[in-house]
Order: structure tokens, then C-alpha cells, then sequence
């Protein structure tokens, strides 16, 4: 096999090969999803670099070698997940030890960092701890402050061996803190943003190219132009992978591009639509409360996921009965019986309710048919009724999103923060519309 002959100190980014062996039975067997994939990918993509590949591997010594034999001839950066623990299924370290002839050597400084964590929980090292005290003997170490597994870092002729442990509590900051400024160090990752990424919501991913294209022929020169849809919002990433057009060119064209989107655009970034909402209702000082039946929590989810919730989210109600409906929310029994729990006027009754019985300023409400059976009054799975209830006014808006259970609740999800993300802007802004209805707001 070529050995691959690129300098890393003087490459583009681009052109450094990566690999990520992502180790272990659980994730053959589909028990576990493979989330290091996402994440590390997402991660090294906002830094220029693409993976060039992704191979699952079972927790077994032969064919751990065997594929990181493979991988460390044909690629400059190998990124291995997993197989780092204690127990004896746990069998990177030792295959991968084989196939560099390093002897892994026992760390002092590890061991006592484990029995550091040992006692901390108030718990003894067991003897099969000792074996994650072992490094590669010309190796480095990378510490864990989330688990008693160390990563391992390794080099030799230009290219870079990164071993992570599994648990992705563990994983993720050290891939943040610790791998990307050493990969940034060595040259083989871009020191910034490789892109610059255009957040929208409510416009379809062939519509916002459409409105788009007027901008992007006229910058068509060096600009590269990728979209992604997902769940409801499209995201549009620019970059100039050639160099011909510079970042702050790039951040002009993004500009135009959210002037021409206009209330579709959310922000720049990877912000969630829970973060810009959550932005949006603290500095503007209003608090929220949500009543879901289909999305069972998820929207309240959204807000308690991110920290400091409780400044600006009093809370949530998940009310898949009429008794509870009539008990929590103080719905009337006339109503439900007369439009049915998955009705305009039942959205709109938990949307106020919530809000009056939790005081908040904002009511925000989810019901519907999320699930696999017809919903009465002719209504097809999917038909999902929001209601916001603001200040100024109450609105319900009836929605439809064919599909399997899990992607209705998280459509659902994002079109009722989109609604409450704009209608904070329009009162940021000035522009609400002050009238008491049942309808579409403008
Ligand atoms: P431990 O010390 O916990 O044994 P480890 O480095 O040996 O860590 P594994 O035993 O392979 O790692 O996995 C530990 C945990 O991490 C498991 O819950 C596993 O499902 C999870 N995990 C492993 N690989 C992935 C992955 N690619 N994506 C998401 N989770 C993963």
C-alpha cells in the first residue's frame, strides 16, 4: 500500500486525509448509534476538513489491527473511538500497540489519576483498572476529566494517531479542548471557520435556492454553495474551498443572502432553535410555558436541555388526557367534547391555559396525531395543530407532516419554536399585531 507523502505542516487542510474507526459490537449491532461519527465529522467539517472515511469495527483484536493496519498506510490523521475501558472486551490499546511495535508502557500519572476518580466517588480501583494506565511508550496522553479511560495520542513520520474513549460525555470535550488545538497546532486544521453557515426555517431547501440564486450567480467565482435540510429548517453553508474569495467576502454574500431570506433567516451558525428563542425571551425579559400532548415533552425538552432555563422557562404540562387537560389547564369539558382533543380551538385553550396557570407572558401549545392511527374528523396522521399565546394575542395554525412518529414530534417541535422566534422578533421590533384572534398572523 502507498504510503500517503503529503507534509502536514505545509498541506491545505484539504488535503489531509482523516479516518475515524469507530470501535465496537454494540454499534454493529445497531444497540448504540454511532454519534462520534456526527460529531467528530461535524467538528473537523467546520475546520476544512472532510473525513475521507468511517469504518465500524468489532471489539475484536484481529480485526481492530487489521483495519487500523490498513488506515495508518493510507491516511495521514486516524481517529479511533472506544475499546479503551477496563474490561476485556476492551482490546484497542493492545491490537493497535501491535501493529505500531510500541510497547505500551504503565503511566504512573494515569494511575493515579484513576484512583484520584476512584476515591472522589468514594469507591476502590479495582486491579483491571491498571490497565488503562497503560500508554504508548513514545506516546502522549490525553487527559479525561469525565471517565477513568485516558485517550492516547500518537505520531510518527507526519501522521497522527488520536485514541478517544467510547462514552461521548468523555469524548466530546476532549475532542474540543484537547484534539483540535493540537490539530490545529501541527497545521492540519483550519485556525477558524471554514464556512460560514446560513440558518433558516420555514422554507423548503429547492424554494431558499430559488430565492437565493440571484445572489449566488453574482458571486458564483470561488464560492462554493451546500445545503442541508433538516426537520424543518435548511441550513446554507458558503465557503471558498480554492482561497479565491476571503472570509470577510464570504460573511458580504452571507449578509445578502439573509437580507433576500428575510424572516426565514434565523442566524449564522449552528445555533438551535431553542437557543435563538431562549436569546430572544431573556433579553426581552418574557417567560414561556408549553402544554404538548403529541410532542410528550420534547418542546420543554428544548429549553431544559439548554442552562439558566428556569430565567425564562416556567415550565411545561404534557396532558394526553381530557381529565388532565381539564384538571391542569382548566379546558372546559364543552370544548373538547364539541372540537376533539386535537383541534384549533383545543391548541389555543392549552396554549392560554399554560400561560395563566404557570404566569408566564408566552403560551406555547403542541397537539395533534403524531402517531400511526387516523385521527378522527377526516385529520391524517401527521396533522399537528400549534397555538401561541402572546401578550397581544392568541393564534392557533393547523400543520401537516406525513411521516414516521419520531419526525412529526421533532417537525412539530420546530415550527412551534420558529413561530414563538418570530413573534419575539416582532415585538422586539415593534411590529406586533395587536388584535385578540383565532387565525394566521401576517
Ligand atoms: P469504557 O471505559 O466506558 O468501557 P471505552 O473507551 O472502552 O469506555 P466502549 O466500551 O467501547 O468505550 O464504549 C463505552 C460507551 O460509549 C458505551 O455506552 C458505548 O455505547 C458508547 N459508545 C461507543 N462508541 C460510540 C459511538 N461511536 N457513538 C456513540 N456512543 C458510543
Amino acid at each position: 500500500m502507498v504510503s500517503p507523502q503529503v507534509q502536514h505542516a505545509r498541506s491545505p487542510v484539504n488535503q489531509v486525509r482523516y479516518e475515524l474507526l469507530t470501535l465496537g459490537d454494540e454499534l454493529l449491532l445497531g444497540l448504540t448509534t454511532n454519534t462520534h461519527l456526527a460529531f467528530i465529522g461535524q467538528q473537523l467539517g467546520r475546520r476544512g476538513v472532510q473525513l475521507s472515511r468511517n469504518s465500524t469495527v468489532a471489539d475484536e483484536a484481529t480485526q481492530i489491527a487489521a483495519e487500523f493496519e490498513q488506515a495508518w498506510a493510507r491516511s495521514h490523521v486516524i481517529i479511533t473511538t472506544g475499546g479503551l475501558g477496563p474490561t476485556c472486551d476492551d482490546r484497542t490499546r493492545e491490537a493497535i500497540a501491535t501493529v505500531l511495535k510500541q510497547q505500551l508502557v504503565f503511566d504512573t500519572a494515569i494511575e493515579q489519576a484513576i484512583a484520584n476518580r476512584f476515591a472522589a466517588f468514594g469507591r476502590r480501583m479495582g486491579p483491571n483498572n491498571l490497565k488503562q494506565a497503560y500508554r504508548f511508550a513514545d506516546g502522549e496522553v490525553l487527559t479525561n476529566a469525565n471517565g477513568t479511560a485516558p485517550g492516547l495520542w500518537f505520531e510518527r513520520d507526519g501522521r497522527v494517531l488520536c485514541m478517544l474513549p467510547g462514552p461521548p460525555n468523555e469524548l466530546q470535550p476532549m475532542f474540543i479542548e484537547q484534539v483540535l488545538p493540537r490539530l490545529e497546532a501541527r497545521g492540519l486544521l483550519l485556525d477558524r471557520e471554514a464556512y460560514v453557515q446560513i440558518r433558516t426555517a420555514g422554507i423548503g431547501e429547492s424554494a431558499l435556492e430559488l430565492k437565493l440564486q440571484p445572489v449566488l450567480d453574482r458571486h458564483a467565482e470561488g464560492l462554493s454553495v451546500a445545503f442541508c435540510a433538516h426537520e424543518g429548517m435548511v441550513d446554507c453553508r458558503l465557503s471558498s474551498p480554492s482561497g479565491r474569495l476571503s472570509v470577510a467576502e464570504i460573511e458580504g454574500i452571507a449578509r445578502e443572502c439573509s437580507r433576500v431570506i428575510g424572516e426565514d433567516f434565523t442566524t449564522y451558525g449552528h445555533d438551535s432553535l431553542a437557543r435563538l428563542t431562549s436569546d430572544l425571551l431573556r433579553v426581552q425579559e418574557r417567560r414561556l410555558a408549553v402544554a404538548e400532548t403529541a410532542t410528550g415533552g420534547l418542546l420543554a425538552n428544548a429549553f431544559t436541555e439548554l442552562g439558566g432555563a428556569c430565567k425564562f422557562f416556567a415550565g411545561g404540562v404534557v396532558c394526553c388526557s381530557n381529565d388532565a387537560r381539564m384538571q391542569l389547564l382548566d379546558i372546559p369539558e364543552c370544548l373538547l367534547l364539541q372540537h376533539g382533543a386535537a383541534s384549533a380551538e383545543c391548541a389555543v385553550a392549552m396554549a392560554t391555559g399554560v400561560a395563566e396557570a404557570l404566569g408566564s407572558d408566552y403560551g406555547l401549545a403542541v397537539t395533534g396525531f403524531a402517531g400511526e392511527t387516523l385521527g378522527p374528523g377526516g385529520n391524517p396522521i401527521g396533522t399537528i395543530f400549534i397555538a401561541l399565546h402572546a401578550p397581544h394575542g392568541v393564534w392557533s395554525r393547523k400543520l401537516s407532516y406525513p411521516g414516521p412518529r419520531s419526525a412529526v414530534k421533532i417537525r412539530a417541535v420546530n415550527a412551534a419554536l420558529d413561530w414563538l422566534r418570530r413573534e419575539l422578533i416582532r415585538e422586539r421590533n415593534g411590529t406586533v399585531v395587536p388584535v385578540r384572534q383565532t387565525g394566521i398572523p401576517q
